[in-house]
């Protein structure tokens, strides 16, 4: 049994699976193992001309399907468990959501908000030398994650091309639009949540108007999934960064929050509505009390373990849709599917993201650029079939989406696999 929560919230939920499709334990013992580790210091210089020494991970969990495939996190909190569980879920999503990739993942331990750019910058492209050599088009793809963005896939990938000698888009994804980026990939994290919004929508009658939504995480994926969601007329009531959130009965216009948020550096008083952003009935909350709001929508969006034993019993909203990875443990799953919630998990809300990846890699394959209006248009035919399909596996079967969408992924590896192992 391992220390971490996270990683040991996903490996019971492969063993559970795995017992259910009565695939031997020792198969399970050997996938649940990551197939390359790598554990690296890289070394960067400081602006005041000091060494200073991180650690940086890149695990590759799992390659039957297709080339590692995930993304770089850049945190204080990153750890060799959560690579780990980070790359075991990406080999689960690209299984369900039928893409030809395996999974992997990325870290370093820093704060990056306490780097300059010269030095983000050439911490990234030492985090690349360290990695180049077993990374690749048809190797292992890198892409973004929390805390790295396509400025940081920019240096990434120029780093990779200078090292290999070739000019090398297919290498990574989550590139500027300018640099063989894909139009619509910055966004396609959050689209793609609320193409899954839209299903539960479909499924259990939601009327936007009527449907209050809770956000934690206010970046890439909390602002998009609020935008696009505001757009279809749902009510966004809250919002939240790592120090604090913001609540608005009335419902909050998620472009100007981001604005007040630039021009203040803190989404703190952000009550916009219109063109007014000091709502009288605004109020700030915590992270804790955002969780535990009288919604209907909660959808955590930022680190994993915020859905704990201790809490989960407090949750009110009755639909989570888990935009963050592994944002609820094994055991606050059981108290909140006991409760009846209807929960979406991780390895389907928020495949959107490695969905636009994989365009983007097949735009740097084919030569061909992508337009977004296509991106969005295939990302959702992509989402709609796989919900569609753990939707109604966990009604044949009788148990939740979570269950369905882990089963039917290592259905498909193991379906696979057998041609290669017995
Ligand atoms: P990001 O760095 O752009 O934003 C992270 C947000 O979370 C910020 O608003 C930050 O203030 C907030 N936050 C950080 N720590 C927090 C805490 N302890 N409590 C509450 N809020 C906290 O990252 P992102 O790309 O939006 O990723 C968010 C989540 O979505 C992560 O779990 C990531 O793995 C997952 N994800 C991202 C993508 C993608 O394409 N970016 C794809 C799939 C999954």
């Amino acid at each position: 049994m391992t220390k971490n929560i996270f990683l040991s919230s996903v490996i019971k939920k492969v063993e559970k699976a795995g017992k259910k499709l009565k695939i031997s334990q020792e198969k399970i013992e050997l996938f649940k193992q990551p197939k390359r580790f790598l554990n690296f210091q890289i070394i960067f210089t400081r602006d005041n001309g000091k060494k200073e020494i991180v650690q940086g991970f890149r695990c590759q969990h799992n390659n039957i399907l297709g080339p590692f495939k995930g993304g770089i996190r850049f945190h204080p909190n990153v750890s060799e468990e959560e690579v780990k569980a980070l790359a075991l879920l990406m080999t689960l999503k690209c299984s369900l959501v039928n893409l030809p990739y395996g999974g992997a993942k990325g870290g370093v331990i820093v704060d990056p908000k306490k780097l300059s750019k010269r030095e983000l910058e050439e911490l990234s492209r030492e985090y690349v030398r360290e990695i180049y050599q077993f990374i690749g088009e048809d190797i292992d793809i890198p892409a973004p994650d929390v805390n790295t963005n396509p400025q940081i896939m920019a240096w990434m990938v120029d780093e990779y091309s200078k090292l290999v000698g070739k000019f090398s888009p297919g290498a990574f994804t989550g590139k500027p639009e300018e640099l063989r980026g894909l139009k619509g990939r910055v966004e396609a994290t959050g689209y793609g949540g609320v193409v899954i919004l839209e299903k539960l929508k479909e499924k259990y009658g939601l009327i936007p108007e009527k449907t209050t939504i809770a956000i934690q995480g206010f970046g890439n994926v909390g602002f998009h999934f609020a935008k696009f969601a505001y757009e279809k007329g749902y009510k966004i009531v809250a919002l939240s960064e790592v120090d604090g959130g913001i609540y608005l009965k009335e419902g909050l216009e998620p472009e100007k929050v981001l604005q007040c948020k630039m021009q203040k550096g803190t989404i703190a008083g952000c009550y916009c509505k219109g063109s007014v952003c000091d709502w009288k009935g605004g109020r700030d909350i915590s992270n804790k009390q955002l969780l535990e709001l009288n919604v209907d929508v909660l959808v955590p969006a930022a680190v994993e373990n915020v859905i704990t034993k201790e809490n989960a019993s407090k949750i009110k909203a009755k639909y989570i849709i888990a935009m963050a990875n592994g944002p609820i443990t094994q055991e606050a799953q059981e108290i909140l599917e006991k409760k009846g919630k209807v929960i979406v998990p991780d390895i389907l809300a928020n495949a959107g993201g490695v969905i636009a990846s994989y365009f983007e890699w097949r735009q740097a394959k084919e030569g061909r650029l992508w337009a977004r209006e296509e991106t969005y248009k295939e990302l959702e035919n992509i989402l709609t079939s796989a919900f569609d399909k753990v939707f109604n596996y966990a009604k044949k079967k009788r148990i939740s989406l979570d269950e369905s969408a882990f089963q039917l992924a290592i259905q498909r590896i193991f379906e696979a696999s057998k041609y290669l192992i017995n």
